[in-house]
């Protein structure tokens, strides 16, 4: 009989590989597959803060014996973030019982058209899952945001089957119905609670690891740089090293920049403020020194925080007059981050697509004194991209990501991602005319290879 702690082995999370992403799966190196005594496609249970379960699938041999990979959603019911260990155990299988009912809640953005594929295909296409109540799941072809399981008949860890039926609710009965079970929004929280509605404190993630293509290695550092000093600043503490206290990354805009802060924001629970730096050189004398004090300030006191100076090269051009601008942000700014204390809780994040028109002075010694580059993709950083931005998308036969990739030779992230909806928009443009046909599109659209192929005419590349 599994199930007792004995059975169960520690591993150290990490970002699932992007073709996993909302599948609720979790990939698993041989040797703790063994100790587990798990085959592939078996459940098996994952304890962080919270408790899970997922499908295991075997890792690549690259990944560590001590690693699990599990995708955004997975770690949020599983209440653990990147770096986190857990416990996973076997789960007995005769203990999981068919659902007879399950009622999930879609994400708020959701559209009339994908709520009624939802609810055609949502059992169907979560065949096998395991789900419990509160936890989140995506839908793969409907939605790129996750659903909400609000109840289950039975209750606890249900499997959904053939013989499942799935309801889809109103948003509204999600915030009476998913209990405590939801991770907060947490990034991005000061700039998106502006639409605030009921549910902005439910479910509703920002972007994940997941949702970055192609720059694995930078990610790498940066998590290096920015994502353990946020999470473990008492092992940075204890080896008395001192975390950076501001990150450049450099490179043309639409590449990730934005993207990057933000997914690590919201890996690691912290609050995220955004400055502008040609917003903040456009106000009256005094007032930007005043503004990039109060984001500081809250900053402090919403700690951890990672504080994203966008296009900081427009504050710290040409120098030379002393009375300038330029200069006096670039003062208040070098005063404020020298002021921020050794414990890493604060996190400045610059960019710019210009390194070298950056005031030195921000660049020396624990100021911005680390850089890394965000490039414009290859072919196949523009596969993962195109991979990213067309996940929830009902994709025809005839469409290959492959070449597409290839045929986009200086496309940056932004690009790809407006090939993306472009086509989504030219296959809505393009629904059959007459009312039942359209109907039955509506039903079950498709994006077509021709309709990538119109996209792809109408974006320019930015590089
Ligand atoms: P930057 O800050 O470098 O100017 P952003 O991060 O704002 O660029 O990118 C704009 C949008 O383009 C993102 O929200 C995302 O949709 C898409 N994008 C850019 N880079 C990537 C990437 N590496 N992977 C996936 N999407 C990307």
């Amino acid at each position: 009989m599994s199930g007792s702690d004995a059975d169960a082995v520690g591993l150290s999370v990490r970002a699932a590989e992007k073709r996993d992403a909302g599948r609720g799966v979790a990939r698993i190196p041989e040797r703790a597959r063994r100790e587990l005594g798990v085959l592939s496609g078996d459940t098996v249970v994952i304890e962080g803060e919270k408790t899970t379960v997922a499908k295991m699938w075997p890792a690549d041999p690259s990944v560590p014996e001590t690693a699990i990979q599990i995708d955004g959603d997975t770690r949020a019911n599983a209440g653990v973030h990147v770096g986190d260990t857990v416990a996973v155990r076997p789960k007995d299988t005769s203990t999981i019982q068919e659902a007879r009912r399950v009622t999930l809640s879609p994400p708020p953005s959701i559209t009339d058209g994908e709520r009624q594929v939802a609810e055609r295909d949502a059992a169907k296409k979560l065949r096998n899952r395991p789900v419990r109540a509160g936890e989140q799941i995506r839908i793969e072809g409907v939605s790129q945001n996750p659903f909400t399981v609000v109840d289950t008949t039975p209750g606890g860890d249900v499997r959904i089957s053939s013989t499942t039926t799935v309801r889809i609710v109103g948003p509204d009965a999600r915030a009476s119905a998913a209990g405590d079970g939801s991770r907060e929004a947490s990034s991005g929280a000061s700039s998106e609670s502006a639409e605030g509605d009921s549910v902005s404190a439910e479910g509703t993630t920002g972007p994940t690891y997941e949702d970055i293509g192609g720059l694995d290695e930078e990610l790498e550092q940066v998590r290096e740089m920015i994502e353990l000093p946020l999470s473990e600043p008492e092992l940075f503490r204890r080896l008395g090293v001192e975390p950076p206290s501001g990150v450049l990354l450099y490179g043309p805009p639409g590449t990730g920049k934005t993207l990057i802060a933000r997914a690590v924001a919201n890996e690691v629970d912290a609050s995220f403020e955004t400055i502008s730096g040609p917003e903040i050189m456009s106000k009256y004398k005094g007032e930007s020194e005043e503004q990039l004090r109060e984001v500081f300030e809250r900053a402090r006191e919403n700690a951890p925080t990672i504080i994203f100076f966008d296009e900081i090269d427009s504050i710290a051009g040409a120098r030379g007059d002393d009375e300038g601008a330029e200069n006096r942000i670039v003062g208040q700014l070098l005063t404020l981050m020298d002021g921020l204390d050794a414990r890493g809780e604060v996190i400045v994040i610059g960019a710019t697509n210009r390194v070298d028109a950056i005031d030195p002075a921000l660049r020396r010694g624990g100021r911005f004194d680390r850089e890394i580059q965000i490039g414009v993709p290859d072919e196949t950083g523009r596969r993962e991209i195109l991979e990213v931005h067309t996940r929830g998308m009902p994709l025809a036969d005839d469409v290959s990501v492959d070449t597409i990739a290839r045929r986009t030779h200086g496309f940056v992230g932004a690009d790809l991602d407006a090939v993306a909806s472009e086509a989504a928009m030219a296959a809505i443009r393009e629904r059959p005319a007459d009312a039942d046909d359209r109907e039955e599109w509506n039903r079950d659209p498709k994006v077509t290879r021709a309709h990538f192929d119109t996209a792809l005419a109408s974006v320019e590349p930015s590089a």
